[in-house]
């Protein structure tokens, strides 16, 4: 049974105070699925430029399936989780050819394209098609919590928040969940609430038990890990050498120094036979340039980056030019990179390497 009185109370809170956002109020389904996949767990004000830069250079579902996957993954550097730029572009790709390029309103099929997930798909077809399906982000699942006065992440409350938000979901649906979004993200935030602007208070549980703040319990905040690499800054002439990620690893498509996964030893015959292994490359380490920290959601890197010179020159006529490549530094900015290595790049600077 649906729920009239939260219904237009969400509404009416909407229109209102809703945030002004580019890929709002365009009626355009890829854009609407575009600034879907890049809100991925990524904050808001980090998306808007990227789309926005998105946007200029491939305005449509078809001139990203004609794009080429390095083009998009530089648009994308620095947004993390690359996995969403290849899944989108191949997704894009599927559309174009088993779709006739119209993004099919059918949840199912929609839900089976690369990188289409439960919530991507509920929030795609509640906004761009209003159809209604409870779409449940960070954002939502938190006042969700509050609302229904749950304190436990069981998948027991999860199906009850589902249940509940279907309730909510007849009039307008795209913009219901965008309303609980917002709410989420201005008036409902994880440490701070303001429940006397809140269209949910009449009902709201948390709001009603005396202290908000106390609901959902608090994630236990894991340990990041730490792996140790070693990166080496190789010159000949005036280039340097760079490496392509393999396309089956998270960081796959992206380029990189020539860098090793060591076990937290700064032993240098192994890191010399690990190099081989991987890049068949012989080297001579000449000395340490420094060492940087860079942190992902789920570990830390923690690089220490050496100069060395290739001993092999083998190596010069057998590689590969599609994984393998000398470029000068003011041809970095051709390449998608992810992050650690510009900060590598900030080090040759500062030591004027
Ligand atoms: S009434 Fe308060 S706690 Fe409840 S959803 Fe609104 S802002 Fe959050």
């Amino acid at each position: 049974m649906y729920n009239t009185n939260i219904n237009k109370a969400l509404l009416l809170w909407y229109d209102v105070h809703k945030r002004k956002l580019p890929w709002r109020e365009i009626n355009d389904t890829y854009k609407t699925w575009l600034s879907e996949v890049m809100l991925q767990q990524t904050q808001v004000n980090t998306v808007i430029p990227y789309y926005k830069k998105w946007i200029k250079k491939y305005p449509t579902l078809l001139s990203v399936a004609n794009s080429d996957i390095d083009d998009l993954l530089k648009l994308w550097e620095g947004l993390g989780y690359y996995s969403r730029c290849k899944n989108f572009y191949n997704a894009c790709r599927i559309v174009m050819n088993d779709y006739c390029g119209e993004i099919p309103s059918d949840i199912k099929k929609f839900n089976s394209l690369p990188g289409v997930g439960p919530y991507i798909a509920a929030a795609v077809m509640s906004i761009a098609f209003n159809q209604s399906h409870p779409a449940i982000d960070t954002n939502i699942n938190r006042v969700m919590f509050r609302y229904l006065g749950l304190k436990n992440k069981t998948n027991y409350n999860k199906k009850r928040i589902y249940s509940k938000l279907a309730t909510f979901n007849n009039l307008r649906p795209g913009e219901i969940i965008q309303s609980i979004m917002d709410i989420g993200s201005s008036i409902c935030k994880t440490n701070y609430v303001n429940c006397e602007n809140c269209p949910l208070s009449n009902s709201c549980k948390a709001f009603i038990n005396g202290n908000p703040l106390l609901y959902p319990n608090p994630k236990l905040k894991k340990a990041i890990p730490i792996n140790y690499f070693i990166a080496c800054f190789i010159q000949k002439n005036k280039s340097m050498l760079i490496v392509k990620r393999k396309n089956d690893d998270a960081l796959g498509g992206l380029w990189e120094l020539p860098m090793i996964k060591v076990d937290g030893l700064n032993n240098r015959s192994l890191f010399n036979v690990s190099l081989k292994n991987k890049y068949n490359i012989n080297l001579n380490i000449n000395y340490k340039i420094g060492n940087i920290v860079h942190s992902f959601s789920h570990y830390k890197m923690n690089i220490s980056f050496y100069n060395c010179e290739i001993k092999n020159s083998k190596f010069y006529s057998t590689s590969d030019t599609n994984y393998i490549k000398w470029i000068t530094r003011k041809e970095i900015n051709n390449y998608a990179f992810h992050k650690a290595n510009h900060k590598l790049f900030d080090l040759l600077e500062k030591n004027n390497v």
